[in-house]
């Protein structure tokens, strides 16, 4: 991967202190390839907080950028307003700010709506202190009216003072030309980084894609299939797939790559080696 690419890696912050250490030996081999940052996901609710913290701090004191996911379904400006304080007392400068989804058996959606009301929110407490990531979605998200008032929001939440875009995982590179071509149409000038997830099993695949609305294209939902338990053909053809969707889309001028690492090193790692980005 050439110079000016970046890229990153996305963890979820572990349920238990075997799952700390396994992190950090995760971390420590993905640190190798000098990613810009790391960000930690944030259970919606404010499910994870205390966990989403403590990760984000040990990478911190590991020297390296950390972003804390922050999601504002179901909060308080209040509680908002207490972590921003914390993240800006603990030298974090970046934030990937979303709306969440709100957990089943909780009631009240809190007093953000949507996610471009947390983005404002964030620059009216902390104006230019950081950095500001927000989700993109080349298939669209689920719950969009259309795919054209999907784009119009994610224009509101990037004109809320959103410095960039992470995407959801997609297979399909031509989605993520259409949607980056469309959002500049529509004036959206900053850098949109593709969200990438490696393939290691497909169930769990099968699973996540269900859940958000993100396709499997049907060639490569047979093959997969058609593996069964042979988890070593999976991993292989996931692994040429994948790179090959990166190659594709770093060529034709994505800014970079996004990883979702699902807190597993190995096969980030494989498909940046592949690229050429050897730590
Ligand atoms: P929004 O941008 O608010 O959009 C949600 C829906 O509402 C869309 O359909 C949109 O079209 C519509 N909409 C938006 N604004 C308006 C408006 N003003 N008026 C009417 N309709 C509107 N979830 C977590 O819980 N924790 C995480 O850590 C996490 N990390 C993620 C990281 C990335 C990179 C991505 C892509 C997703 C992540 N998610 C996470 C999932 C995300 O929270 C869900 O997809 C959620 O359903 C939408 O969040 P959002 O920020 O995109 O919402």
């Amino acid at each position: 991967m050439s110079q000016n690419k970046s890229f990153s890696f996305e963890f979820f912050p572990p349920q238990t202190a075997e799952g700390m250490e396994k992190l950090t030996a995760t971390r420590k081999q993905l640190a190798m390839l000098k990613p810009e940052f790391f960000s930690v996901t944030f259970g919606a609710g404010g499910s994870t907080q205390e966990r989403t913290l403590e990760t984000v701090l040990q990478i911190k004191s590991e020297g390296h950028d950390a972003a804390p996911h922050l999601s504002c379904v179901g909060s308080t400006r209040e509680n908002i307003r207490a972590l921003l304080q914390t993240y800006k007392n603990a030298g974090i400068k970046r934030i990937v700010a979303l709306r969440g989804d709100l957990p089943s058996g909780m009631a009240s959606i809190g007093e953000f709506q949507y996610a471009n009301e947390l983005v404002s929110f964030i620059r009216a407490e902390t104006g230019e202190h950081f950095h500001i990531e927000v989700a993109a979605y080349p298939e669209f998200h689920p719950q969009a009216k259309s795919a054209r008032d999907d784009l119009l929001n994610f224009k509101r939440k990037m004109s809320a003072g959103a410095n960039s875009a992470i995407t959801q995982y997609f297979y399909n590179a031509d989605a993520y030309f259409r949607f980056v071509e469309e959002s500049r149409k529509l004036g959206v000038t900053a850098p949109i980084v593709p969200g990438i997830m490696p393939i290691v099993r497909f169930s769990q695949l099968a699973r996540f894609s269900d859940a958000c609305g993100a396709e499997i294209p049907r060639w490569m939902r047979k093959t997969l299939e058609g593996y069964g338990d042979d988890v070593e053909s999976v991993q292989a053809f996931g692994l040429d797939v994948v790179t090959q969707l990166c190659e594709k889309l770093l060529a034709a001028g994505a800014p970079g790559v996004h990883f979702y690492t699902l807190n597993q090193a190995k096969a980030s790692r494989e498909i940046l080696q592949r690229l050429g980005y050897h730590a």
